[in-house]
């Protein structure tokens, strides 16, 4: 296969415990649903995380459709999601029937605006109007959500809250109300992908965590198309095929011991990204709010001047020298599939998607490589300088 970049943004590294966990599958035969790493990963992650239960699933997107259907999301009901997402967290919802209701991100963390939040439910109260059945927050970019105020408001009127934690595992909160506590762990449910781009992957899977057992136990199910113990075939509702394969669990075990690793690396190449960039008048840098330890996924800044299509400028730069840069999310009230949605607001949404540029941030970067990403962003930026 050709190479497009020679820095891409984000690969995965996979070390030799992965191969060796990946040949075990070979030998033992155990290549599909039966085999022994997909509880050891879901024990395995759990601890990590500190998480009481954890169900391995093929994507973090069937994670989120287990999540809505545990959390008895259906038809005709309203979820509260970002406007400004990865559409898998806004498609889960309508998996389900129901009507997603998009909310602004906040310039702090870009992520769903808090005060939004708790003003549209205690006027929806204060007007005896239905609240959503759920409220899925998610962690953009690895950047923890400004969350004590949404969790409070949602236990006023019994709410759930849902973590879309898909690009921020390993991301937490160091002081405030939730010190000490990592990013998914906290909501009724949290779900985490193992996608190829993602800080670990397993090529294709997710995870559901909850502190609920029974919750887990029917999202496990509901994952092994809720067929009933037995051998005669007897299912007692709608399920999905929606498990992990063993061979892929082999190598979530793997990574997940490698993540330690990867985090700090993530967080290097962060912290050398910010020093090059703090000084510069047109460079916004990713969010790091003080009471939060971001995972620094993807290193996101944005650069000013929306109005000149700076952003798309750097990239193109970026790509010229052979230097992969992604813009980030358009928002869903701008995309084809979810204008019809109705949107709380939009216009930090829509600042993030003008101005943002992911840069490379693969665990692999090397400090010459991104030397090169640093020299190539600094020079494409002054250039859109009168
Ligand atoms: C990657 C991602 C997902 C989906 O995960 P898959 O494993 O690709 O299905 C969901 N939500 C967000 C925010 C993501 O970035």
């Amino acid at each position: 296969m050709e190479r497009h970049y020679d820095i891409p943004l984000s690969v995965p590294c996979l070390e030799e415990n992965a191969r060796r966990y990946v040949l075990e599958c070979f030998e033992t035969n155990y290549v599909s649903s039966v085999g022994p790493f997909v509880e050891q990963f879901e024990r395995a992650f759990a601890a990590w995380l500190g998480a009481r239960h954890a169900v391995a699933c093929a994507s973090g997107t069937a994670a989120l459709h287990l999540a809505m259907r545990v959390l008895g999301v259906e038809r005709g009901d309203e979820v509260f999601v970002p406007t400004f997402s990865f559409a898998a967290s806004i498609n889960a919802a309508v998996y389900q029937g129901a009507t997603p209701i998009l909310i602004d991100s906040e310039p702090r963390t870009w992520n769903m605006d808090p005060e939004v939040v708790v003003a549209e439910i205690e006027s929806r109260a204060r007007a005896g109007r239905a609240q959503p059945k759920a409220v899925e927050v998610v962690h953009i970019l690895g950047c923890p959500a400004e969350l004590a105020p949404i969790l409070e408001v949602c236990a006023r009127y019994g709410i759930p809250v849902l973590e879309d934690a898909a690009e921020a595992l390993g991301a937490g909160y160091s002081s405030g109300p939730l010190a000490g506590r990592n990013v998914g762990t906290i909501g009724r449910v949290g779900c985490f992908s193992f996608n190829g781009n993602k800080v670990m992957t397993t090529g294709n899977g997710g995870m559901l965590v909850t502190e609920d057992q029974a919750l887990a136990e029917r999202a496990r199910h509901l994952s092994r198309q809720a067929k009933l113990p037995g051998s005669d075939y007897d299912h007692d509702e709608v399920g999905y095929n929606y498990r992990l394969s063993n061979l892929a669990a082999a190598l979530g075990l793997a990574q997940l011991e490698s993540l330690p690793k990867f985090l700090d690396a993530k967080r290097r190449i962060a912290a050398r990204y910010d020093s090059a960039f703090r000084s510069h008048a047109d460079v916004v840098l990713p969010p790091h709010p003080a009471w939060a330890s971001p995972s620094f996924w993807l290193y996101s800044i944005l650069v000013g001047d929306a109005a000149n299509g700076r952003a798309a400028l750097v990239r193109d730069a970026l790509g010229r020298r052979r230097i992969e840069a992604r813009p980030l999310w358009r928002p869903a009230h701008k995309t084809r599939a979810f204008r019809g949605l109705s949107c709380i607001g939009g216009a930090v949404a829509d600042r993030l998607f003008r101005e943002g540029l992911s840069l490379p941030s693969s665990v692999s970067l090397t400090e010459v490589e991104q030397t090169r990403v640093i020299e190539a962003v600094l020079e494409a930026t002054r250039g859109g300088q009168p």
